[in-house]
This record gives structure tokens, C-alpha cells and sequence, in this order.
């Protein structure tokens, strides 16, 4: 039976990405060699790593003005990097708590200097982003998260401010048209729209390198990272080509603005299906904010939560049980996921809502 992976993360990567990725552990490119085998010193991996800095610029039009990196690790490390690096002992930043991983990001932040946090979505149990709020004009930093993985909602547009913008990309990175030069920086794990895990996405604009602590450790140094262009040590040589295979990939598709389009509809569908249902209900209190990425709702009735994931499991939609205590569903709608998936998944909710109320 075909497997319908809506996982959150690791997720569903592009049948294309597999294929490549397979041929290139027994044999990279003619070299003779497995990838998993090759150095990170080799022509063959300058190659990668080039292409892959290229397409990324081409793909989300990213001035010479940024660095582009990909860095060892996950979004989490760099919760605690961005204040090492930019958070001096004298100076604040400001926070919009929107959900788990946005409040991680807080709470690493505090260890390194004065932390404000701006609004936050949590005595509402992060059901919509707080909006309207204020960033005091002297803060080093502004830092939030562009769409929330656990709770399905998401921040289209960029809040004003005239401090510099740092946005946790990791679950909607390269699926919609953005504008970098409203940033600061970027960044993303990119084992949800981007690749395999152990790999993070770095855009910094280069005016923030230049304010970064000196007196932190080199390992740890966006400025030293940038200026060896991801090569400081051993990066995740396989994981930064699984990378390239995404871009690659969808460059082929037609580049962000098509792959929009596509998740666009794919979301909307599954939003007519849990709306129109009779057994279930959206979990996010403010429609503008439905994320198109993660889409979560509830069963109606609870009891039947569990017996919704065993029937959908039986027909090979897996991967819908939301993230660990939350309860209820989420269908991640990343932009592998193909809309003959999501249309299996409405005829699985359907089939449901009939099985149990004829
Ligand atoms: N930020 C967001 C928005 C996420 O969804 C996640 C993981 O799901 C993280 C950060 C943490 O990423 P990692 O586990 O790669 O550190």
C-alpha cells in the first residue's frame, strides 16, 4: 500500500531527492566514490556546496548584501547561537512568543542579556499570533517565529520595525514568496521543507557579522563561519546534498512562486474538509493565520481521536497524530506532499464522518 507521510519533520521528501541521494551513496557522480565517503576538502563537494548557495540565492532572491550558510545542527542551537553572537550583556532583544519553539528561543536568549518579550500567544494556548504589538526601537534585535510547526499558525507578513528582523524559517522556509531584505536573518532546520535532518539554513545580512561578539567561541561564530563559508570544521557533507537535491528539485517544479500556488490549493482543500465535517473542528482561533504547512484540528468528540488515526492508518495516512501531549491532529502539508495525498487524506476524513454517523 502507498504510504501518505504527513509527518511533521523529518518529513516527506521528493521522490526525485531519494533517487539521487540513493545512487549518490554507492557512486557520487562518476567519482567512484560514496558521497558518505568523500572529504569535505574535495572538488567534488565544493561543487555541492556551491550549487547549493547559488540555487538558494537564485530560488528566495538573496542579495550579495547576505551570507548564505549551512551550517552542523538544528534550529534549537541556534536559539542559544543568535544571542551568543549578537546579544551583548548591555543590550536587549525583543521576542514574540508564539508558541514552543519560539518561547525555547526566549528562554536561551535570557542567558545572555535582557530579553522582551513583545506579546505572547500563550494564555490562549498559542490558538493565533498576538498582532499589534510594539518593539522598542532600541532593541538589537527583533526575533519570531514565521510559522508555528505544533500549532498550525503562521505570520504572513513581516512586523514593521526598524530593528533587525530574525525569523525561525524552519517549517515554512522555501514554500511561499518572501522578501529577505526585510530581514536581518533566516534560518531554518531544514528537515521539514529542505532536506534531511542535521542540517540549518543561514541567511545573514553582513552588517550583523560585523557586530558579532568577539569574545565567544570560534565553533560558535557566525562572523568565522561566514568568512570559511560553512567549511570553519566538517560539515554534514551527505545531509548539505540532500539539501541541494530539494533546491534542485524545486527549481525543476518551477521555483517558489509555482510550488506557492501548489500548496495554496493543497491547504485550502483540507480547510474545506475540516470546516465542512461534521466530526471535526480547526484548532486555530484566527482564520488569516491558518498555516498552509500545518494544518491541525480536533475531533469533536475525543473519544474518537483515536479510532480516526487507526482508520486513517489503515489507509495509508500516517504521520497525522500531533506532536507529543497536544491532542488532536496535525497534516503537514510540505511542499514534497503531493495534492493527490491531501486529496486521499479529505476521502479518508469523509469516509470517516460516514463510518461513524451514517
Ligand atoms: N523551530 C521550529 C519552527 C520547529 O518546528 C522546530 C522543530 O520542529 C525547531 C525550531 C527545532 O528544530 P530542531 O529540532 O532541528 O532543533
Amino acid at each position: 500500500m502507498k504510504l501518505h507521510n504527513f509527518s511533521g519533520g523529518p518529513a516527506i521528501l521528493p521522490d526525485y531527492v531519494y533517487h539521487k541521494a540513493a545512487d549518490a551513496i554507492k557512486n557520487y557522480n562518476g567519482t567512484g566514490l560514496s558521497l558518505l565517503e568523500t572529504s569535505h576538502r574535495s572538488s567534488a563537494f565544493a561543487g555541492i556546496l556551491m550549487e547549493a548557495e547559488a540555487l538558494l540565492r537564485e530560488l528566495l532572491s538573496i542579495p550579495q548584501a547576505y551570507a548564505v550558510l549551512f551550517l552542523a545542527g538544528g534550529a534549537s542551537q541556534h536559539f542559544a547561537q543568535i544571542p551568543l553572537n549578537l546579544l551583548h550583556k548591555d543590550t536587549g532583544a525583543a521576542y514574540l512568543d508564539s508558541g514552543v519553539w519560539a518561547a525555547n528561543a526566549i528562554n536561551e536568549a535570557r542567558y545572555y542579556g535582557r530579553v522582551h518579550v513583545v506579546a505572547s500567544g500563550k494564555a490562549e494556548a498559542y490558538r493565533s499570533i498576538p498582532t499589534g504589538f510594539a518593539i522598542p526601537e532600541d532593541s538589537i534585535y527583533f526575533h519570531y517565529t514565521s510559522n508555528n510547526t505544533i500549532y498550525g499558525t503562521t505570520l504572513r507578513e513581516v512586523p514593521q520595525t526598524s530593528v533587525p528582523v530574525i525569523c525561525d524559517m524552519s517549517s515554512d522556509i522555501l514554500s511561499a514568496e518572501i522578501d529577505v531584505t526585510k530581514f536581518g536573518m533566516i534560518y531554518a532546520s531544514v528537515q521539514k521543507n529542505a532536506g534531511a535532518a542535521g542540517v540549518s539554513i543561514i541567511v545573514i545580512r553582513k552588517d550583523l557579522l560585523d557586530n558579532v561578539n568577539p569574545d565567544i567561541p570560534n565553533i560558535f561564530n557566525y562572523a568565522t563561519l561566514a568568512t570559511n563559508r560553512s567549511l570553519y570544521n566538517t560539515p554534514p557533507v551527505f545531509a548539505i546534498y540532500t539539501t541541494l537535491l530539494n533546491l534542485q528539485w524545486l527549481q525543476r517544479e518551477g521555483g517558489i512562486s509555482a510550488i506557492e500556488k501548489r500548496n495554496i490549493e493543497k491547504s485550502q482543500l483540507l480547510y474545506e474538509e475540516i470546516d465542512r465535517n461534521r466530526l471535526f473542528t480547526g484548532r486555530v482561533s484566527n482564520s488569516t493565520q491558518r498555516s498552509r504547512m500545518n494544518i491541525t484540528f480536533w475531533a469533536d468528540k475525543p473519544e474518537q481521536e483515536q479510532a480516526f488515526l487507526d482508520f486513517a492508518a489503515e489507509r495509508g495516512v500516517v504521520g497525522i497524530k500531533q506532536y507529543a501531549d497536544y491532542g488532536g491532529f496535525r497534516a503537514s502539508l510540505y511542499n514534497a506532499l503531493s495534492l493527490e495525498s491531501v486529496k486521499t487524506l479529505v476521502a479518508v476524513m469523509q469516509e470517516f464522518e460516514h463510518h461513524m454517523q451514517p
